[in-house]
């Protein structure tokens, strides 16, 4: 019901820019793990990690696929750390169309980190990173039931801004037939 708290466990990886040499280990376990059937390809423009990368100003930054978005923002935020000016965008972790990460290559749909859900020994781009730019950490939380259902609707959406409603609603109601 709208408004009932339960309990969450909270998933963080905690990245540290200093600490990343670039080296796409990250990328590259992470696109092999989900690939279809498991580990049969290996392609970092479909992982759910994106380094950006600047070499030549020493700038490595490891990002997470987070949420879709269908506009991208009216405004930009510019970082500037320990001297090292970021670029727009450096830290967003959004699908958006402004971009192209985060984006299935052939189809275009947005990608989002799952956290390795389903890997016994917790996020495999942790356990890759023998830099160790990557810390995994749990924590639990109460959050509101209604968190789940906005997911879903958010998912929905993107598939919706896709294929359209009537081709959603078709291909839905085929996989139910075979069901
Ligand atoms: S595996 Fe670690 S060091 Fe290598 S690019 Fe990814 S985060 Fe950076
Ligand atoms: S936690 Fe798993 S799904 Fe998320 S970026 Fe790392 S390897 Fe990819």
């Amino acid at each position: 019901m709208k408004g009932d708290k339960k309990k969450k466990i909270i998933k963080t990886i905690n990245i540290d820019v200093d600490k990343c040499n670039g080296c796409r280990a990250c990328e590259v376990i992470c696109s092999a793990s989900h690939a279809m059937p498991k580990y049969s390809s290996n392609n970092p423009a479909r992982s759910r990690i994106r380094v950006i990368r600047d070499p030549l100003r020493d700038i490595y930054v490891p990002v997470l696929a987070g949420e879709y978005t269908v506009a991208e923002c009216a405004g930009r935020d510019k970082y500037t750390i320990d001297g090292k000016e970021y670029e727009e965008c450096a830290f967003c972790r959004a699908s958006c169309p402004s971009r192209t990460e985060f984006k299935e290559p052939d189809s275009g749909l947005p990608l989002k980190c799952d956290m390795c859900e389903g890997e016994e020994d917790g996020p495999l781009c942790v356990k890759w990173c023998l830099a160790e730019a990557l810390i995994y950490e749990e924590r639990e939380e109460e959050v509101e039931e209604q968190e789940e259902q906005e997911e879903l609707e958010i998912g929905i959406e993107s598939l919706i801004d896709k294929y359209g409603k009537q081709m959603l609603m078709d291909a839905v109601a085929r996989m139910l037939v075979k069901d």
